[in-house]
């Protein structure tokens, strides 16, 4: 049976608290048996830990504080996402990352931030979730002063091979998510052709990042297919394939 996992959802935003159920029976409709939710502050994350509660075995919940979310976090609130994060339901560490494209947040506190989520996944031996925007060569700068291999997944990736082979060298997977369902981005579609298998993965970023082709505004699991197919027609793969290949390499991460 082909079985979709969407690595990267937001399922514990408002937008989502009304049909929250409704949402992931769509998802289960259209194949999309496993969610990861992502935390992205201390309240995020504990609601994708209820969340995976109220739907075991679909809901897989991670930790972690947005890099846009960063500033002004106290040292306890970190002592409770040390805490957090270290829960066996919890299966990631992220998101974090650098933002210097929104630069919501000062660069030294961001950095700081990445350097905590960085040291709790290797302390933990959960994998990184790295959000970067306009940040990819400072993000693999700070990699690259821990040991190597870490574990981990540049979430929503916007850029070229050269960088995705970067991330690959540095024992990352690559998700790809709505971006590469729509017209232009050549250089993302090269790399989502290039990436080897075992590198592979893909999300939705919901309720962001709605794919070309679909009507509503708010993205959801269920949309994942969409991404599927496009990147099953960029490699030249039975969308079936596509699906078991990251579904596996999800399952490899813990998810
Ligand atoms: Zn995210």
């Amino acid at each position: 049976m082909t079985a979709f996992t969407d690595t990267h959802t937001h399922l514990d935003l408002p937008i989502f608290s009304e049909d929250v159920g409704p949402v992931v029976e769509n998802a289960a409709r259209a194949s999309v048996t496993k969610m990861v939710c992502v935390g992205t502050s201390i309240p995020s994350t504990k609601r994708c830990i209820e969340l995976s509660d109220a739907f075991p075995d679909k809901i897989i919940p991670t930790a972690g504080i947005h890099p846009n979310y960063c500033e002004g976090i106290s040292k306890r609130e970190m002592v409770k996402l040390h805490e957090l994060a270290a829960l066996s339901p919890v299966k990631a560490v992220g998101e974090t990352g650098l933002d210097f494209h929104h630069k919501y947040n000062e660069r030294t506190v961001q950095e700081k931030f990445f350097r905590f989520h960085i040291e709790l996944a290797l302390e933990l031996g959960k994998p990184l979730i790295v959000h970067g925007r306009k940040a990819d060569e400072r993000i693999l700068e700070i990699l690259d002063s821990y040991p190597k291999p870490i574990s981990g997944i540049r979430h929503c990736f916007d850029s070229s091979w050269q960088i995705a082979r970067e991330y690959i060298e540095r024992g990352f997977l690559i998700a790809f998510g709505g971006l590469v369902t729509k017209e232009g981005h050549k250089k993302l579609k090269k790399a989502a052709r290039s990436v080897p298998e075992q590198n592979l993965l893909l999300e939705t970023d919901c309720p962001y990042i709605s794919p070309a082709g679909v009507s509503e505004k708010r993205n959801e699991p269920a949309f994942l297919v969409h991404v599927a197919k496009a990147l099953a027609e960029l490699r030249g793969l039975p969308t079936r394939e596509v699906a078991e290949i990251t579904s596996k390499n999800a399952a490899l991460l813990g998810f």
